[in-house]
């Protein structure tokens, strides 16, 4: 018996493993390449994933920076109101933009 590297994680396993102890990814009797392709399907699975969310995180600030500058709100509370919900709505859909840049990032220099 001898000890390898769990292609997914980069920790020490033993080559007759059947799973990773670690991060459960399935060895069976998988070879190098099959378990590089399948990762590789799950990084793009991942990454298609960021890429939605990413668009709507743009559509959320979009209609929210709408509503900031083109939106007429009446000088009252509800108004005032509805202003702050507009900022918010954008600022929620610019950071969450953000997020997924740093996470497609993150994802691909894997
Ligand atoms: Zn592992």
């Amino acid at each position: 018996m001898a000890i390898t590297k769990c292609p997914a994680c980069s920790k020490p396993i033993s080559d007759k493993a059947k799973t990773c102890q670690h991060c459960n990814l399935e060895l069976g009797d998988a070879s190098a390449e099959d378990i590089e392709r399948k990762l590789s399907h799950e990084r793009y699975q991942k990454l298609s994933r960021i890429q939605n969310q990413s668009m709507l995180a743009i559509l959320v600030f979009v209609v929210g920076a709408y509503f900031v500058f083109m939106g007429d709100f009446p000088n009252t509370e509800k108004g005032v109101l509805m202003y702050n919900l507009s900022v918010a709505v954008t600022a929620i859909g610019f950071i969450w933009y953000a997020i997924n840049r740093v996470r497609t990032t993150l994802t691909k220099r894997k």
